[in-house]
């Protein structure tokens, strides 16, 4: 049902918003069309059977990374986690099946075996608020840390090094290992998964993007939740692990703090629990700074990265490939780039916007922090589409050696499967820029049309919501014309 907003008459708020309420997007409850799948995720052993084959790539990945040749284009490490991962996760993983990579990753699987002590079994007893015996001093997270702040800042500082990160075998295991690491110490000192929900670089963009995600979990019935005495989708029970993202579902409404991990499904004792799946970008609320800052730096990176790989300026490249150029004070120029655009230009472009959208508006009651905070969502979409583009030519490029590194996964001379020698060759280069087009238009294409969701959201009359969406929408249309440009040319 469409949204009805009269010109001439102003709605009050409560009527607006049970309009937009009654806007009940359409949902497919996976676990209910198919009862084997819904069989397969109440299983003790889905988890487990998801990290396995990703448990013994990345193994593979980090032998090959200290061991193997360091030449980038010839080591696993390399090909697999900069070309081949990094494509599936954002153009296919996060857009579909939201963090279903967090089902999978191998990173936090020791922190929690060390929690759990088993691999398969639900332990039964008390830790805290749980009703499942954990191990490890099980302390809570501080509360001033409970935001993604610190995922933004150590993101943006592994890209700032991103030059040396996805061409140095050595370096790429380096990282890799090191989170390990930080994953086991902090699951040994922190309940639950303090490390993903807080601390992993990775999440803050896996968190911000799959919202737009065609895949969520989420309560059958809050009603049902509102009744139910146990709650034991977050406390645990003797079918399930307590939410260890810390998430109670009578509340979930965003898909952000969910890894896909489906023990709520297992522990919900009223059968609750749907696999929905939903149309792309159905959740359109930024809930604070922390989120919409992540934006911003997703979105500054994707345009660095698009001026540096794509553009002409080799002297920018140069800065940021100081360690094979010598060019450290370069380096500190693109650094200092880099953070301040991300952190505070793009922010502040967008302020502006904002106070213009408010000003516009005619409306007194809309803070400009409001507009800032509801209408930084349109960069979601924006951003996504713009990493999918970005990302695109690694896979059309690049994915040649994919074939080759399966067979020679070290660069030792091995010929595995009888490819190593699959000589280096584009995939379609002549169609990759209307792709990538396609692909820009459809990100802004999604940001001005849940922009429009917002501002009904926002504002009291249609006439203040279409008023407020003409600088939200120039900006929108700059960033794309902005992406155009450095694609194209
Ligand atoms: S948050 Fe990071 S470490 Fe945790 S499961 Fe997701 S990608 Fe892996
Ligand atoms: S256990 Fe099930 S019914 Fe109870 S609150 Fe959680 S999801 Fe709702
Ligand atoms: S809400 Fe359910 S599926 Fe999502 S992380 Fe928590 S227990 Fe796992």
């Amino acid at each position: 049902m469409r949204i009805q907003i009269k010109s001439k008459k102003p709605d009050s708020d409560e009527q607006v918003l049970t309009n937009i309420w009654k806007k009940q997007e359409p949902r497919i409850d996976l676990l209910k069309k198919f009862p084997i799948l819904d069989k397969f995720v109440k299983s003790r052993y889905f988890q487990n059977l998801l990290i396995l084959p990703s448990l013994i790539v990345f193994y593979m990945i980090l032998i090959a990374g200290f061991f193997g040749t360091p030449v980038g284009n010839k080591n696993i490490a390399i090909v697999f986690t900069w070309i081949l991962w990094w494509f599936l996760l954002i153009a296919i993983l996060v857009p579909f099946a939201s963090r279903i990579w967090c089902a999978m990753c191998p990173l936090p699987f020791f922190g929690e075996l060390a929690q759990r002590l088993t691999f398969f079994r639900v332990r039964e007893g008390k830790t805290g608020p749980l009703k499942n015996k954990m191990f490890g001093l099980n302390r809570k997270w501080p509360r001033f840390l409970k935001n993604i702040w610190v995922q933004n800042i150590s993101f943006l500082a592994l890209c700032t090094f991103s030059a040396v990160l996805v061409t140095r075998p050595f370096v790429t295991a380096m990282v890799l290992g090191s989170m390990i690491i930080l994953g086991i110490l902090f699951a040994l000192v922190y309940r639950l998964r303090v490390f993903c929900s807080y601390i992993c670089p990775v999440s803050g963009f896996l968190s911000l993007y799959s919202m737009t995600s065609t895949l969520e979990v989420r309560s059958r019935s809050t009603d049902e939740c509102k009744k139910c005495k146990s709650k034991s989708c977050i406390t645990g029970n003797e079918k399930g692990y307590g939410c260890p993202w810390f998430i109670y579902m009578g509340k979930h409404e965003r898909n952000n703090y969910c890894g896909l991990c489906m023990e709520c499904v297992k522990s919900c004792p009223n059968d609750n629990i749907a696999l929905n799946l939903r149309p792309f970008a159905s959740e359109t609320k930024i809930k604070s700074f922390d989120e919409a800052w992540k934006g911003f730096i997703m979105l500054g990176l994707a345009m660095a990265y698009s001026i540096i790989l794509l553009g002409t300026n080799g002297q920018i490249k140069d800065w940021a490939n100081a360690l094979e150029t010598g060019m450290w004070t370069g380096f500190l120029k693109y650094s200092g780039i880099l953070w301040s655009s991300s952190l505070l230009l793009l922010p502040a472009v967008f302020l502006g916007f904002s106070f213009l959208s408010k000003l516009i508006s005619g409306n007194k009651e809309v803070s400009v922090k409001e507009v800032f905070l509801n209408y930084s969502y349109v960069i979601v979409p924006l951003g996504l589409l713009s990493w999918i583009a970005f990302s695109l030519p690694l896979i059309f490029v690049n994915g040649s050696y994919i074939i080759s590194v399966i067979s020679d996964p070290m660069g030792w001379g091995w010929d595995l499967f009888g490819t190593a020698g699959f000589h280096w060759q584009p995939l379609l280069p002549e169609y990759l820029v209307y792709i990538q087009i396609i692909l820009l238009t459809t990100g802004l294409y999604f940001a001005m049309t849940r922009a429009k969701t917002i501002s009904e959201r926002l504002f009291n009359t249609r006439k203040q919501a279409i008023r407020s969406l003409i600088p939200i929408s120039l900006f929108s249309l700059i960033v794309c014309f902005a992406f155009l440009r450095f694609f194209v040319g």
